[in-house]
């Protein structure tokens, strides 16, 4: 068993619940951070102690400063850490611009910009060479929406998605020779639980034929990603942003 702990943020459903499982899998020691659902996320860290994983689960809304800084002293007492997937973000329901609240536009940029960001420099603190640590990898989770622009969908989503994109390329190279690497995966449409938040259960099955694969992508094939990107397997890719969107939004 590696005493190498990952963050995974959201990690308690979706694709990063997939990430948690193919973590620990690989002998990782895997922090499952959820928002609000202890149920779902207590089942997966069962789920992994029974396979012979290492799991805790941890509440922390990445939207609150405070409780990132408490996820980060959680992970710090299991060991050294060596990953980050930032992978908590949310949707909300269709709106044009010009409908959007001050409310509604600070929720999707504190929860998938911010806390980003704050989780990123909480993982650079404890990883980077330049403060002592021995190096790691972060993983951000972007979305084709930020190619697309979702309009009269969800211009702020894709907006804050837009801003993953940039931040991974700067990270990328303001710690390229402290021995982080900061990637992201583009996700396309996958069949998660996230299109229900956003008020629209069947929008897996009303695109599927409109995608280039005629099908949804699963939280599985997007984990396979991640996890390439946090091993040692991706040791000279940095500032990378892979599209794993079955084709969907792959022109700039
Ligand atoms: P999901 O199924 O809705 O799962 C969301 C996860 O994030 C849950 O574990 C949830 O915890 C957690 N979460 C939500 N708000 C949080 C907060 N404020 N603080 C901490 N955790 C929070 O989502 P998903 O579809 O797997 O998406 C994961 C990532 O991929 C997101 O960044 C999303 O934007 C991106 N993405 C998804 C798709 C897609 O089609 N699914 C496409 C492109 C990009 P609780 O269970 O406690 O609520």
């Amino acid at each position: 068993m590696s005493d190498q702990v990952h963050i995974v943020t959201g990690g308690s459903r979706g694709i990063g619940a997939s990430v948690c499982r193919k973590l620990a899998a690989l002998g990782h020691t895997v922090v499952v951070n959820y928002a609000s659902n202890s149920a779902a996320a207590e089942a997966l860290v069962a789920d992994i102690s029974q396979a012979g994983g290492r799991a805790q689960a941890v509440q922390a809304d990445v939207g609150n400063e405070a409780d990132i800084l408490a996820l980060f002293r959680a992970a710090d007492d299991l060991g050294d850490l060596a990953g980050l997937v930032n992978n908590a973000g949310v949707v909300d329901l269709a709106q044009r611009v010009d409908e959007m609240s001050l409310e509604r536009l600070s929720r999707m940029f504190s929860i998938n910009v911010i806390g980003s960001f704050l989780c990123a420099r909480e993982a650079v603190k404890r990883m980077s060479t330049r403060h002592g640590g021995k190096g790691g990898a972060i993983v951000n989770l972007g979305s084709a929406a930020s190619k697309l622009g979702s309009p009269a969908q969800y211009v702020d989503y894709a907006a804050s998605k837009g801003a993953i994109d940039t931040m991974t390329v700067g990270l990328a190279l303001e710690v390229a020779d402290e021995g982080v690497r900061v990637n992201a995966v583009r996700p396309g449409i996958i069949d998660t639980e996230i299109h229900a938040s956003g008020g629209a259960p069947d929008r897996v099955a009303q695109l599927q034929s409109r995608l280039p694969m005629k099908r949804a992508g699963t939280a599985d094939e997007v984990a396979e990603a991640i996890v390439w990107l946090l091993s040692d397997q991706s040791s000279y890719t940095t500032g990378a942003i892979l599209d794993v969107s079955g084709g969907r939004a792959i022109l700039p």
